[in-house]
């Protein structure tokens, strides 16, 4: 038998960097239940190691040229296609997700950096010439200096790679604080920037908690910090970090609506709620948790989800088979447990009731089966809160109306949609509703790469959403010049503003 434990420390100036704080917390596999590992928790020295090792690299790396910087992430995006299945089977380890699963969240990311390839043409600036007599005016968007990522469980490589890619590619140094508890996967993608030729110290995975956060947020060498995880520490962070000065974009939880109405093919909605809702666990973001069933379509759902979701094959995540894996904790499966109690004693009906599925040689594995309340009001707490497993809720409405207003109630607005054969009502659907993506007969809508990705309302603390465009406006300052030489000069001086006669 092994004994031995196996540490996870940093990755600092190019190169793995065992702990010396003492302090760790363990790391779960977990559909056995078991401890795969300790992960390091970082201390004031080890933090200020990362810091300066990114803001010494700064420099060089923000006079590289974009061209060279693009041809470090097309270098970057070779090497993560080439081990997409090693860093697939990580995250399955770590965080349970059926490994089909997992390799899309690592196409997802990749595709990120594919954008990020595109650096040039997107840090080109505007030019206006002869804006006043012999003058030419034009602006440039430089990079920002150290930028930290800090991100949450659910998708250890996938948000991550929401944020380095076009950081660096902008010019950027960054410091990377995974979540503690799947920080396998960061280590990876450091070492594949490094054989890609990313010079020491632009890129460096810090293990922490809480204070590794908050040190971050406070160290006066950091410059930008993207977050993603949930509402009240993103709203934290948001605070802490605005108030030290610093630009901030703190991504944070969803209650995700979608609305079925009467007219919706069944059998589509069916299918897309499946995935939409048990797919990861219910771990997603962008996970539907609310189905808003609208005039008589309610009951029809019903009947046709319960033996579906009864039919969930849920088992460890390696099995090719599995449809659904274990939650990530046994404290997140018990907190899961406690809400699906509160529903009961709320007056919610339970339909289907995943909490005693017991997985076969897993016993002490984190699972829970797909579950299904039906009758839940705006009131109960199923209802109002972010639950982040695998427990559906339908809430009826008699009319389109009710349901716009239900979905437009709600704190969270990070994603919903529309399930109708119906244009005008879907057109409707998208114009009015207060929330920051919308799908239409798409149950996640997640933005592609070259879009961004971002919530409204408490699902977003900030001004810039997540990759695309926004990204490179979060990750870079402008810089406005105007520019007269000496032939144009006319003499004297003005003390007018100056303007065009
Ligand atoms: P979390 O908020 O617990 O942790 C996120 C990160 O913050 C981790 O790196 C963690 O170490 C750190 N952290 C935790 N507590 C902290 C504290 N008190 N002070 C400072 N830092 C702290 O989130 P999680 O459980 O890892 O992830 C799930 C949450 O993330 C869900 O709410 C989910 O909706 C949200 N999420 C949102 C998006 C989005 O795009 N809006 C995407 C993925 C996940």
């Amino acid at each position: 038998m092994n004994t031995q434990t196996l540490h996870i420390g940093h990755y600092i100036a190019g190169r793995r960097q065992a702990s010396e704080s003492g302090r760790t917390s363990p790391v779960f596999n977990p559909a056995t239940g078991t401890v795969s590992a300790q992960v390091a928790l970082a201390d004031r020295r080890e933090l200020d190691a990362a810091v300066a090792a990114a803001q010494a690299a700064f420099p060089a790396w923000s006079a590289t040229s974009p061209l060279r910087r693009a041809r470090v992430m097309f270098k970057f995006k070779e090497l993560m296609e080439q081990h997409a299945g090693q860093l697939a089977a990580l995250i399955t380890a770590e965080h349970g997700k059926v490994l089909t699963d997992a390799r899309g969240e690592v196409t997802r990311g990749i595709e990120v950096v594919e954008f990020a390839c595109g650096i040039p043409q997107m840090l080109k600036g505007e030019y206006t010439e002869q804006v006043g007599g012999g003058i030419d005016a034009w602006t440039m968007r430089q990079a920002l200096g150290v930028c930290v990522g800090i991100t949450p469980f659910n998708f250890p490589a996938m948000v991550p790679l929401w944020m380095f890619p076009m950081a660096i590619a902008c010019g950027n140094t960054f410091v990377l604080k995974p979540s503690e508890r799947d920080p396998s996967a960061s280590l990876l993608m450091a070492r594949l920037l490094t054989e890609a030729g990313l010079p020491d110290g632009v890129f460096n995975v810090l293990q922490g908690d809480k204070d590794a956060v908050e040190g971050l947020l406070d160290h006066p060498d950091v410059q930008a910090v993207s977050f993603v995880g949930s509402t009240p520490i993103a709203q934290a962070i948001y605070s802490r970090g605005c108030a030290a000065g610093k630009r901030v974009q703190a991504l944070g939880g969803a209650k995700n609506h979608m609305v079925v109405m009467p007219d919706a093919d069944l059998a589509q909605t069916v299918d897309a709620l499946m995935g939409a809702a048990y797919g990861s666990a219910g771990e997603r973001c962008m996970a539907i948790s609310v189905v808003v069933a609208v005039g008589d379509v309610g009951d029809r759902l019903v009947e046709a989800l319960c033996p579906r979701i009864r039919a969930l094959k849920v088992t460890h995540g390696m099995d090719l088979a599995a449809e659904m894996g274990p939650v990530v904790t046994q404290a997140h499966k018990d907190k899961i447990v406690g809400y699906i109690e509160r529903g009961v004693a709320a007056g919610a009906s339970l339909a289907v009731d995943g909490r005693d599925l017991v997985v076969p040689g897993h016993e002490q594995g984190f699972f829970l089966g797909g579950s299904l309340f039906d009758h839940v009001t705006p009131q109960m707490d199923i209802y109002r809160e972010e639950i982040f497993g695998p427990v559906l809720c339908i809430v009826r409405v008699p009319d389109f109306a009710a349901a716009l207003a239900l979905v437009n109630g709600h704190e969270y607005g990070n994603g919903t949609a529309i399930y109708t054969r119906d244009g005008g009502t879907a057109r409707e659907y998208t114009q009015r509703v207060q929330v920051g993506m919308v799908g239409v007969n798409v149950p996640i809508p997640v933005p592609m790469a070259f879009h961004s990705f971002g919530g409204w309302k408490r699902s977003l603390f900030g001004d810039h959403h997540a990759h695309g465009p926004e990204s490179v406006r979060f990750y870079t300052k402008q810089k406005a010049v105007t520019q007269r030489w000496p032939a144009a000069t006319a003499a004297g001086a003005e003390f007018a503003m100056p303007t065009m006669k």
